[in-house]
């Protein structure tokens, strides 16, 4: 029989409620794990049945050049750097006709803060005008709110006018990155030089107001708490319910290499109960993600039973993660990816950025690989 904390916490998650902070840090650090990854599958299962979708997309990171240089930060440059670099719209599009991306349902681009003499308010826009126009069928999922509050700032707009013209020129959704943990005594030590979590989540705001669905993330493992990642997810749940614009939410686990932060890896049990607790602390949000850059296939799959319900997408060349020590493929087949659903009793669904136009994955060829 579970306590009066975990039968208040079940009430609460499967009912609508709100949890509280306390509620929430426990989820994070002390509840049963079995425990808490029943409930989180119970919440999935009830949203999603045995459905978990899938989406053909590209990565585009279109500059490492970065004027904020976040201590754990694995993948930034500085401009006179050997490894930096900095793609324009045409060589991103060659790019990726070049590789054959005609079959890619969503553009998934977050590059960094490139300093005002590199990048200009019409470089970000023809980024998406460039690939709109190549790429019709595919959805825009562009720049996170550290990237559009300086977007911002290069056209002399506010955020509401500048989102307003991204989304005139291609912006169908945004991604969920920056947020990392919104408490101020951690983004001073880890990013100071990033916008606050008060002015990440107005921008999400604003997003939402416009018609422009987001995703959420949170960075764990690194310098914070429980008590401050509870405070952030009950910062993202709030929203939800003022908005509802957030589409899915996707725990990041910190990886230390390649950085000046330094740490440890997360394990895998700590990575179950992060996606686990997200699930039951955000019952508002539609969709959990197992990213399985982060985690590897194999960990991405057994956590379709822990909440999540989203195993994103083909990605094709990820490099945020690898330069911070990543171990996963830079990318698979969608075969690959339905492979490991079925492989776990589940129904893949291929999806675009939208969650629309979904249809059960069906094997074409030698993309039927199982994992
Ligand atoms: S996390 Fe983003 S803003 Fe921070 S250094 Fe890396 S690219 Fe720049």
């Amino acid at each position: 029989m579970p306590d009066s904390r975990e039968a208040s916490i079940e009430r609460k998650a499967l009912s609508g409620g709100r949890l509280t902070q306390a509620e929430v840090a426990f989820l994070l650090t002390d509840a049963d794990l079995h425990w808490l990854g029943g409930l989180a599958h119970e919440i999935r299962t009830k949203l999603h049945g045995d459905s978990t979708y899938v989406v053909a997309n590209r990565h585009i990171n279109y500059t490492n050049i970065c004027q904020n240089r976040c201590l754990f930060c694995s993948f930034s440059a500085d401009a006179t750097d050997d490894d930096a670099y900095f793609f324009q719209p045409d060589e991103i599009v060659q790019s990726l006709k070049a590789e054959g991306a005609e079959d890619v349902r969503e553009f998934h681009i977050v590059g960094a803060i490139p300093p005002r003499e590199l990048a200009e308010y019409a470089y970000f826009r023809g980024i998406l005008a460039a690939l709109r126009a190549a790429f019709p069928e595919a959805q825009l999922k562009a720049f996170t709110a550290v990237e559009i509050a300086w977007i911002a700032q290069l056209a002399g707009k506010s955020v509401r006018e500048t989102l307003a013209d991204l989304k005139s020129a291609g912006l169908d959704a945004m991604p969920g990155g920056g947020a990392e943990v919104f408490a101020e005594e951690v983004r001073s030590r880890i990013c100071p030089d990033k916008i606050s979590g008060d002015e990440w989540l107005s921008v999400h705001r604003t997003a939402h107001e416009l018609g422009i669905p987001t995703n959420a993330t949170m960075l764990y493992g690194h310098v914070e708490t429980p008590n401050q990642k509870a405070e952030h997810l009950l910062k993202l749940y709030d929203l939800q319910e003022e908005t509802g614009g957030f589409q899915a939410f996707i725990p990041l686990a910190y990886h230390p290499v390649g950085n000046r932060l330094g740490g440890e890896f997360t394990t895998g049990v700590e990575d179950l109960r992060h996606v686990a607790a997200s699930r039951v602390a955000l019952h508002n949000f539609p969709h959990i993600k197992a990213y399985w850059v982060e985690y590897g296939l194999k960990l991405a799959q057994v956590m379709l039973f822990w909440g999540a319900d989203d195993a994103d997408g083909t990605v094709g060349r990820e490099l945020i993660y690898h330069a911070a020590g990543a171990g996963a493929p830079k990318g698979v087949t969608i075969g690959e990816l339905a492979g490991i659903i079925r492989g776990a009793g589940l129904k893949p669904i291929m999806r675009d950025a939208l969650y629309r136009d979904m249809r059960e994955y069906e094997p074409v060829g030698e993309d039927a690989q199982e994992v």
